[in-house]
């Protein structure tokens, strides 16, 4: 059978979404449908109000309300290290652990050559050009340790490597493929910890 076409578009754009297969964006399309129209209206309200006040931050690349985010202007953060993470989701779970108290840098991604996404997709080109900044004294590369995550933490790796800069890689002890998110913060706290240079 044929959707109309609003039902159409509105699966459509749930297909969009990371993971989400035509299987569950229809069955979220669905259950939208299914919704008071209150409830639909303060899903629709949240949606643009979160999109509306997030900017991304024009030093970290952090997602916040303000640009410099918090961390960058706190004065209270160390400015000698910088904790490089994929995405702001990774930020806020480093940030859960209260262990950490430097600055850091959001790549919005990680090479993927698989998907297209090469270095220049990505943002390290900002992240050199902090590092120019005398100040940073250390780079701690908190990537997943999946494929693509151990693609970009050598490719940085490499780059960075004319800066007299200390390069470490937080020390996983999780399996091949483990979300940053996914991870507890005692063993977030632990893998910051027990880091080791690269
Ligand atoms: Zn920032």
């Amino acid at each position: 059978m044929i959707y109309p076409k609003s039902i159409a578009t509105l699966i459509e754009q749930f297909q969009k979404f990371p993971s989400v297969g035509p299987k569950s964006a229809q069955r979220m399309a669905f259950h939208l449908l299914k919704m008071p129209i209150s409830e639909v209206e303060k899903f629709a309200r949240a949606v643009l109000e979160a999109k509306q006040s997030t900017v991304a931050c024009e030093i970290c690349y952090n997602l916040s309300t303000t640009s410099p985010c918090e961390i960058c202007s706190s004065t209270s953060r160390d400015r000698s290290t910088i904790c490089v993470v994929a995405e702001t989701k990774d930020l806020i779970a480093i940030e859960k652990t209260n262990e950490y108290k430097g600055l850091y840098h959001v790549l919005q991604g990680l090479i993927s050559p698989i998907d297209g996404i090469g270095a220049e997709d990505i943002r390290i080109k900002e992240l050199l050009s902090r590092l120019t900044d005398e100040n940073v004294k250390e780079l701690i590369l908190a990537l997943s340790p999946s494929v693509e995550g151990e693609a970009t933490s050598l490719y940085l790796t490499k780059l960075v490597k004319p800066f007299d800069i200390r390069v470490s890689r937080i020390a996983f002890g999780l399996p091949v493929g483990t979300d940053l998110e996914f991870a507890d913060e005692i063993t977030l706290a632990k893998a910051l910890e027990g880091r080791r240079e690269v």
